[in-house]
């Protein structure tokens, strides 16, 4: 479907035109028409599917088309503070050709900033909870004149504890708004949020059973004690533009990036540890190709968007099939290909089952050929699989609860019967 017959607002076709998007992706064409009339909307929509878009034009042509400007009309609220900046990039992007001002606000950087483009006439709010609340308090935010709310990412803000916060701004906003909410998965908390914050709500459920088909998966089963050096020789032998390597812990993601930096590779990494700037000059590294390499855990990456990722690499194997939906969102988006590699222990047998049984078939195991698996290789237990006394590559490493079927329910990515 082309851009032109959403009617919207002739500004924005320029913006659209920018952005280089010819036709618009499903969950645009489901979500946009919706929108633009006014409904609620629930969209079931991991990260790469285009939805950011989908509910920023409908938002940039309600403030065109109608109301007053230089008070804030819309509010955007979403986990991580990356997020917050990527989704104003798509609203600056798509906004070009039009005079409507947006501002992030979250926490980690100075107030000040946000609180002069708040009193300069922002119409549009980008934020994470917490320091929207405060800015709230303080009376910097004023949420009296919101027409449009849009919960992003509302898992994700249920993960990280921010529900309450969530509900806190809900109140705070006019309750008559529109309201639209996405989530990749629906846990019971989230599907209370939302009962309670949207009206007869437009269902529109985007690639929810499924990680983007453009992704070919695989997985390297290995010893734990030879994942650093199977990754290296990974890194070396593949082909790669850009790769995004996951570990479980703010530590190992520091000591891997370590690793790989002293086998002569440019890299950054992305994690809790590392202080805002930090955090901000990493992305901008991996973002213009300067670290082509990142190592990240599952929260600082949370809904990244970086265009030209080749690799996802899983350094450990996430905890939940949700968590390996969300890190595998980061490569082969908008329909380019992309490759997942998956490093495999004897642990992580049930986490395949499940992921295997979400995709509907066996996932190819690979052996990198040549590459020594027998070396020094852990005394072996005669009890167990995984002998408890066998050493262990990181000692720090938190126990990981094992996967259970209340974790797959949860998930929400078996096929479902109708909410
Ligand atoms: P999102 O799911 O919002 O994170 O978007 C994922 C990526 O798809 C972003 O890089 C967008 O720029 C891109 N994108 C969004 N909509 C379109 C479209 N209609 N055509 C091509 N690319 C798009």
């Amino acid at each position: 479907m082309n851009f032109t017959q959403f009617n919207l607002d002739s500004r924005l076709m320029q913006g659209i035109q920018k952005a280089g998007y010819e036709t618009a992706t499903p969950i645009q064409e489901a979500a946009i028409p919706a929108a633009v009339r006014g409904r609620d909307i629930i969209g079931t929509a991991q990260t790469g599917t285009g939805k950011t878009a989908a509910f920023v034009l409908p938002i940039l042509n309600k403030l065109l088309t109608t109301g007053q400007r230089h008070t804030p009309r819309a509010l955007i609220v979403t986990p991580t503070r990356e997020l917050a900046e990527q989704i104003n990039d798509v609203i600056r992007q798509l906004s070009a050709g039009t005079k409507l001002r947006s501002v992030t606000i979250y926490g980690g950087v100075g107030a000040n900033p946000q609180i002069t483009a708040l009193r300069n006439g922002a119409e549009i709010i980008v934020a994470c909870p917490g320091r929207l609340l405060d800015l709230i308090a303080q009376g910097h935010a004023k949420m009296k004149d919101i027409e449009i709310l849009v919960l992003d990412e509302a898992d994700r803000m249920f993960d990280m504890g921010f529900l309450p916060d969530v509900r806190r701004i809900v109140k705070a906003v006019p309750e008559k708004r529109q309201t639209m909410m996405f989530s990749a998965t629906f846990p019971a908390d989230v599907e209370l949020l939302a009962a309670q914050a949207l009206k007869q709500p437009q269902k529109i459920a985007m690639g929810i059973s499924r990680p983007a088909y453009t992704v070919t998966h695989a997985l390297y089963p290995v010893p734990p004690h030879l994942k650093s050096p199977l990754l290296l020789e990974l890194l070396k032998r593949t082909d790669t533009d850009s790769v995004l390597i996951f570990t479980r812990t703010k530590y190992r993601a520091q000591k891997v990036s370590q690793q790989i930096l002293r086998a002569g590779f440019k890299v950054t990494s992305l994690h809790g540890d590392r202080s805002q700037g930090q955090r901000q000059s990493a992305l901008k590294g991996f973002k213009d190709g300067t670290h082509p390499i990142m190592v990240a855990t599952d929260i600082a990456a949370r809904g990244l968007d970086v265009e030209s990722i080749s690799h996802v690499i899983n350094y450990d194997m996430p905890d939940t099939a949700d968590a390996y939906i969300h890190r595998i969102g980061r490569t082969g988006r908008a329909q380019r290909t992309g490759d997942a590699f998956t490093l495999v222990t004897d642990e992580d047998k049930d986490m395949i089952r499940i992921l295997e049984r979400i995709m509907g078939g066996a996932i190819k195991r690979e052996t990198l050929e040549g590459f020594d698996y027998t070396t020094a290789a852990p005394p072996r237990s005669p009890n167990a699989s995984r002998g408890r006394g066998a050493p262990r590559e990181d000692s720090r490493r938190p126990p990981r609860p094992a996967p259970t079927p209340k974790s797959y329910g949860r998930n929400r990515l078996a096929p479902r019967k109708s909410r």
